[in-house]
C-alpha cells in the first residue's frame, strides 16, 4: 500500500464511509426511537383521557404508565449509545491491527528485497576480488612482498565470504527451532584467537582484549559463540571509520559470563537499538548506506544468545560509539 497511494486513499475513503454511515445510522436510530416513544406516549395519553383516568396533562406525566415508558425510552437510548461506542471502538481497534500487521508485512518485504540486493553484492564482490588477485599473481612477475600483500587481501576476501555463508547457514538453522549443542569451552582462548585473526585482517585497527584472569570454563556451543563474537567485532570494524580502536572485555560474576564489544564508531540511536536485532534490518536505506551487509548478523547474535538463555543489549559508548553487551547465565553455561 505504501508504494500505491491510490489504494491507500481508497482504503481510507472506505473506512471514512463506514464510520460516516455508522454515525448516520446511529443518529437515525435515536430519532426513530424518539418518534416511537412520542407516538406511544401520545397513544397512552389519548387512552387515559378517553377512559377519564387523567384530568390534565400533569396527571398524565406523573402516571406510572408514562414513568415506565420514559424509563424504557431512556434505557434504549443508553443501549444505543453503549453499543455504538463498543462497535466504533472494535472497528477502530480492528482497523488499527490490520494496518499495523500490513505495515509489518510491507516492511519485511522491503527488507527482504534489500537483503537479496545486498547478498548478491556481498557474494559477488569477494569472488571478483579473489579472481582479480589470482589473475594478477598469474600474469605479472611480482616481488615476494607484493605477493604477500595480495594473498593477505585474498584471505581477507575469503574470510568475508566464509562469514557470510556461515551466517546464512546459521540463519537457516534458526528457522527450524535452534537448540545449542553444549560443550565445555575456554572463552578466553576462543576470543583471543578471533582477535588475533582480526589483527591480521584489519591492520589499521587497534584491538584491546581485557580478560578476567579468574575466568572459568563455560558450557556453550562453540560455533555459536564464535559466530556471536565474530559478528560483533566485524560490525565494530565496519561501523568505525574514524577512531579505529576496539575493546573486547570478558568478565564473570556469580550469575553471568559477560562479553562486551566496545567501539568508537558511528553509534546507534535509542530508537534503532531494538530494531537492529530484527532479521534483515539495516539502519538507513540502500541509497544512503555506505557499508554493505545483509542485516543478518545481529539477528543471529540475538537468536544464539537467547537460545543459550542469555540476553544482548546495546549501550552508548562516550563520546561516540556503541557497547554491545552479551550476558550468558552461568547456571546454563
Ligand atoms: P549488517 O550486515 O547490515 O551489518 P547487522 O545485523 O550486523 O547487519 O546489523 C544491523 C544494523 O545495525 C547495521 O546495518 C548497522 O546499521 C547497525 N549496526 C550494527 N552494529 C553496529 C555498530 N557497532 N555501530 C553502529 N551501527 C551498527
Amino acid at each position: 500500500m505504501e508504494g500505491n497511494p491510490k489504494l491507500r486513499l481508497l482504503s481510507y475513503a472506505v473506512i471514512l464511509y463506514m464510520l460516516m454511515a455508522f454515525a448516520w445510522w446511529s443518529v437515525l436510530l435515536f430519532v426513530k426511537n424518539k418518534d416511537a416513544f412520542e407516538a406511544k406516549s401520545e397513544y397512552y395519553k389519548l387512552i387515559m383521557v378517553a377512559k377519564h383516568e387523567t384530568k390534565n396533562i400533569e396527571d398524565y406525566y406523573n402516571s406510572p404508565l408514562y414513568t415506565e415508558l420514559a424509563t424504557k425510552y431512556k434505557r434504549q437510548e443508553y443501549m444505543i449509545s453503549g453499543e455504538g461506542i463498543v462497535f466504533i471502538l472494535s472497528l477502530i481497534i480492528g482497523i488499527w491491527m490490520i494496518n499495523r500487521g500490513y505495515h509489518k508485512e510491507v516492511q519485511l518485504a522491503q527488507q527482504k528485497r534489500n537483503f537479496l540486493l545486498s547478498i548478491s553484492h556481498e557474494l559477488k564482490s569477494p569472488l571478483s576480488s579473489i579472481r582479480l588477485i589470482l589473475e594478477t599473481i598469474q600474469k605479472r612477475s611480482l616481488t615476494q612482498e607484493q605477493i604477500n600483500k595480495l594473498t593477505s587481501n585474498g584471505i581477507h576476501e575469503n574470510d568475508r565470504l566464509n562469514t557470510l555463508v556461515n551466517n546464512l547457514l546459521i540463519a537457516t538453522r534458526m528457522e527450524t527451532n535452534y537448540i545449542p549443542v553444549y560443550e565445555s569451552i575456554q572463552l578466553n582462548e576462543i576470543v583471543a584467537e578471533i582477535i588475533e585473526h582480526f589483527k591480521i585482517t584489519e591492520p589499521d585497527f587497534e584491538f584491546v582484549f581485557q580478560i578476567d584472569p579468574n575466568m572459568k570454563c563455560i558450557k556453550a556451543e562453540k560455533t555459536g559463540l564464535v559466530s556471536v563474537i565474530n559478528n560483533l567485532i566485524e560490525n565494530a570494524v565496519k561501523y568505525s571509520k574514524e577512531n579505529k580502536k576496539i575493546i573486547v572485555e570478558i568478565q564473570q560474576d556469580h550469575q553471568n559470563t559477560i562479553i562486551k564489544v566496545l567501539d568508537n564508531g558511528i553509534g546507534i540511536t535509542d530508537q534503532e537499538k531494538k530494531n537492529v536485532f530484527n532479521r534483515f534490518y539495516r539502519i538507513g536505506n540502500e541509497d544512503t548506506r555506505e557499508t554493505k551487509g545483509t542485516g543478518l548478523g545481529l539477528y543471529i547474535v540475538k537468536q544464539i544468545v537467547l537460545a543459550h538463555g542469555g540476553k544482548v543489549y546495546i549501550k552508548d559508548y562516550k563520546p561516540t560509539g556503541s557497547i554491545f553487551v552479551v550476558e550468558l547465565p552461568i547456571n546454563k553455561t
